[in-house]
């Protein structure tokens, strides 16, 4: 069988239970070695084969996974965060469909809800935004002209930017022609959950020259929106003269 498992955001502890179980019993591993913490490996079999992806094209991951597939064996392509989100497993998938080979998709904790997460932040406040979009920049991989940076800030809701920390002076710029200010919140997260990770945290003012200071090029989350103030009206959910199924309110 063909797993592609989500390894999380760094730390190891946070794959899922299914994804760690999965690479315990694996023959094969294909991972990404430039995203994925080599910790994850310690959990694998000692005759476990492992590939890095960095160095294989499509084709010969497919080859790969088709070998292991017609000898029977677990074979992981492990993913960085969730593998639904930029994972490129589409591709992969359609592949295996072509060979009528089956696979499963286990998701993982994504870099945008870890980098919210170390922040001690939540994107979706009443009074604030109920929406969270997730996006890019531009970059070899085209974005539809509709979703440019610029109209999708328009919206002002709470954004996560993959990406395209290395082009952040653009990102400014686009964000602060969308949301109609430049004293929006912005944190970058570098390399969330992993030893080295680093928040800065500013505004559209000032948040280019801070991640210029720190040298950041890479491996990091824009995230932008006013829910990084933390401040936001209460919800309803835990509100004692609000009812739900589970609890009675005091007022009906
Ligand atoms: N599938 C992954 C994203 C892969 S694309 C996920 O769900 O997170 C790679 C991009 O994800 C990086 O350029 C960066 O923008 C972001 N990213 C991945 N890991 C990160 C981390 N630990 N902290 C911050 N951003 C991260």
């Amino acid at each position: 069988m063909i797993y592609f498992v989500g390894a999380g955001p760094g730390n190891v502890d946070l794959i899922t239970v299914r994804g760690r179980n999965l690479l315990e019993k694996a023959d094969v591993v294909i991972y990404a070695g430039s995203l994925v913490s080599q910790e994850h490996l310690k959990f694998c079999r000692e005759d476990c084969a492992v590939y890095d992806s960095a160095s294989m094209t499509l084709e010969e991951m497919v080859e790969v996974m088709v070998e292991g597939y017609r000898q029977g064996k677990s074979v992981i392509r492990l993913h960085t965060g969730d593998p639904t989100i930029y994972g490129a497993i589409r591709e992969q998938m359609d592949a295996l469909d072509f060979r009528g080979i089956p696979y499963e998709v286990v998701p993982g904790v994504s870099s945008f809800t870890a980098s919210c997460a170390v922040l001690n932040r939540e994107y979706t406040l009443p009074g604030v935004s109920q929406t969270v979009i997730i996006t890019r920049l531009e970059g070899r991989t085209p974005v539809p002209r509709e979703e440019d940076l610029e109209s999708l800030a328009a919206h002002k809701c709470s954004m996560a930017i993959f990406l395209s920390v290395l082009h952040i002076d653009e990102v400014v710029e686009k964000l602060k022609k969308g949301y109609g200010r430049d004293d929006v919140a912005v944190a970058v997260v570098y390399k969330a959950t992993w030893k080295d990770q680093k928040i800065i945290r500013g505004t559209l003012k000032d948040i280019s020259r801070k991640v210029h200071d720190e040298g950041i090029d890479r491996c990091a989350q824009i995230l932008a929106g006013d829910f990084l103030k933390g401040i936001g009206e209460r919800s309803f959910l835990y509100h004692p003269e609000f009812s739900h199924g589970f609890r009675d309110g005091r007022k009906g």
